[in-house]
């Protein structure tokens, strides 16, 4: 039989606002089923940030770019983290870590959390390379200007930035 704290590792929570989800998010989500056999992608439903789609759009964004890996469980979620965290039986929480930048917040997160709830673990993991420099709301930008932003992000998410921003021009990648 497993024990309580090896069934806790066992589920890992990968929160995050994903407006949109890109080819970043979804690099960290299959690095993390490596680590983990069950994975929870926790959409923030924080009604006072302002997010380009909805929660609901949001989460099929992410459902469909990952066509439906049955590890993984994608919901919304609103409170304090670690309290969302330890309601899904998880014991860890999985951030992607892009460049230094990223780096003063995510451990300035990472440990109030740890101080919230001891037994809580975050970790960090590094997307490849070709996605280190990508942001959501980077895409935002240059979709919003009509650039090519279809290597970047999963069809479905394409397709719902051209319903709010117009045609992008695509320039011939190959994917
Ligand atoms: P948040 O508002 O919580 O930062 P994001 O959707 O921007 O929400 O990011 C969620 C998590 O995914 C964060 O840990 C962020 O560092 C990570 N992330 C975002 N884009 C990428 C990327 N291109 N590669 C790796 N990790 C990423």
């Amino acid at each position: 039989m497993r024990s309580r704290e090896g069934e806790m590792a066992r589920r890992a929570v990968y929160p995050g606002s994903f407006d949109p989800a890109t080819y970043g998010h979804i690099d960290i989500i299959r690095r993390g089923l490596k680590m983990f056999d069950e994975l929870v992608v926790a959409v923030a439903s924080n009604p006072q940030k302002d997010t380009l789609f909805s929660v609901e759009e949001r989460i099929r964004f992410i459902r469909e770019g990952l066509d439906d890996e049955p590890r993984v469980q994608v919901e919304s979620f609103e409170g304090l983290l670690v309290n969302y965290v330890r309601s899904r039986g998880a014991g860890v929480i999985v951030r992607g870590l892009r460049a230094v930048s990223d780096f003063e917040y995510e451990f300035q997160m990472a440990l109030m959390n740890r101080s919230l709830a001891e037994s809580v673990e975050t970790v960090f993991m590094m997307p490849s390379e070709q996605y280190s420099y990508l942001s959501s709301r980077l895409v935002k930008e240059v979709a919003a200007y009509g650039g090519d932003v279809s290597g970047l992000v999963p069809p479905s998410v394409l397709r719902g930035l051209e319903e709010k921003f117009g045609r992008i021009q695509r320039e011939g990648r190959n994917r």
